[in-house]
């Protein structure tokens, strides 16, 4: 004999980011793509590498794009190919992830990293102005959580100092500010192609965006061992080998077509979070110039822990980006104590990144929405 116990209505769990159901829906387009590149053989360098190269610069609205390995590579490339190096330093937001700090560091520049605003958690213009001094050489605008940083102010100040503008669009693939797009509003972008972006292959892979075509091809031969061009064996610089596979082209290829309706979905979402969430979620606000694609739906919330451990037993994803701020890292505690940064310290432990994908349903997010406007709050 089994013992049950009491009956309760079986629930799915909800995913924090559910990639399958995703790839699903576009399975024939995509076996038709890598199985392409099967039969061709050019596995590196094929001709899904120029053609993704081509289609997503005109998605971007921008001259030149060349394909990396990823999107901290694609970082890297950018600072090297503007000489950016020892001595140098680079203004980087301490609210973003950890690659756009480790890429400053890798040309063996050292990374300065300023406060973001209290609304939307964004790099605070004020705030790199104020950190620009003698060694600046960049600035790294981080279009964190889908939304494009404040351009017109960030390129004011570029321009008043004369510094390089990189753009991290590691996670604003698609993004608009002023009807322009993420990868279009500075001197370069880094995008990442990793699986959870917008814009994910299938594994590791990424971009570099630029009006500059001659950025964009110095990119492309430190990328390819520092290869000349118009010949193979010649090798003009010391570079490296960080390429775009040509099956992870392929793949994007398919993906790019559905970016611009899966980020119109990723609004409807958060659009209804808005709609549906209790007062004690309060939604990151969006810059009513932009438009946000919502790589990640991210709130604020005062019983973080009471709020996660209602989530879990309720079966339903979540996720905090970032719970330690990039000048509290220990890998970036040698350049002295951490400088003090409190929007972003304080927004460290009130943040909360609630489940997000093209696919959440109304009827998912109505149950998140459910077990915030009851989980147990603390006494305050
Ligand atoms: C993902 C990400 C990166 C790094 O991209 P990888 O492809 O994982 O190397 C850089 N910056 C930000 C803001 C990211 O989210």
């Amino acid at each position: 004999m089994t013992l049950l116990g009491p009956r309760r209505p079986v629930r799915e769990p909800v995913p924090f980011l559910d990639l399958p159901e995703a790839h699903r829906r576009i399975r024939p387009e995509l076996d038709a793509a890598w199985s392409a590149v099967l039969d061709h053989g050019a596995y590196v360098g094929g001709p899904e590498v120029a053609r993704f190269e081509r289609e997503f610069a005109d998605h971007v609205g921008v001259g030149a794009c060349v394909g990396v390995a990823n999107g901290t590579d694609a970082l890297e490339l950018i600072l090297a190919a503007l000489g950016i190096g020892r001595g140098d330093e680079v203004v980087v937001p301490t609210n973003t992830f950890v690659a756009t700090a480790e890429a400053v560091r890798a040309v063996g520049a050292r990374p300065r990293f300023v406060d973001v605003r209290p609304h939307d958690l964004l790099v605070d213009p004020a705030a790199v102005e104020a950190a620009i001094g003698p060694r600046t050489a960049a600035v790294v605008a981080v279009h964190l959580f889908g939304q494009v940083a404040d351009m017109p102010a960030l390129d004011a100040i570029a321009r008043r100092h004369g510094l390089a503008l990189v753009e991290d669009a590691a996670q604003a693939h698609g993004a608009r500010l002023a009807g322009r797009r993420a990868g279009a509003l500075g001197h370069a972008a880094a995008f990442s192609f990793y699986p959870g972006k917008n814009l994910g292959a299938l594994g590791d892979g990424g971009a570099v965006t630029s009006a500059d075509a001659g950025l964009v091809d110095r990119v492309r031969v430190l990328a390819d061992h520092g290869r000349d061009p118009h010949d193979r064996h010649v090798h003009r610089v010391s570079g490296r080998n960080s390429r775009l596979d040509t099956v992870q082209a392929a793949v994007l290829r398919v993906r790019l077509r559905g970016l611009d309706a899966d980020n119109a979905a990723r609004r409807r979402v958060v659009a209804t979070y808005r709609d549906l969430l209790p007062e004690s979620c309060r939604v990151l606000a969006v810059d009513p110039r932009g438009e946000p694609v919502h790589h990640l739906a991210v709130v604020e919330i005062d019983d973080r822990e009471a709020a996660t451990d209602a989530l879990t037993a309720a079966g339903i994803g979540w996720g905090i980006h970032y719970p330690i701020p990039c000048h509290r890292q220990p890998a970036f505690a040698g350049d002295g104590p951490p400088p003090s940064l409190p929007v972003a310290d304080a927004a460290a432990a009130r943040i909360l990144s609630l489940p997000c994908s093209p696919g959440t349903t109304t009827d998912q997010i109505e149950r998140v929405a459910a077990v915030l406007a009851d989980h147990p709050r603390r006494d305050r």
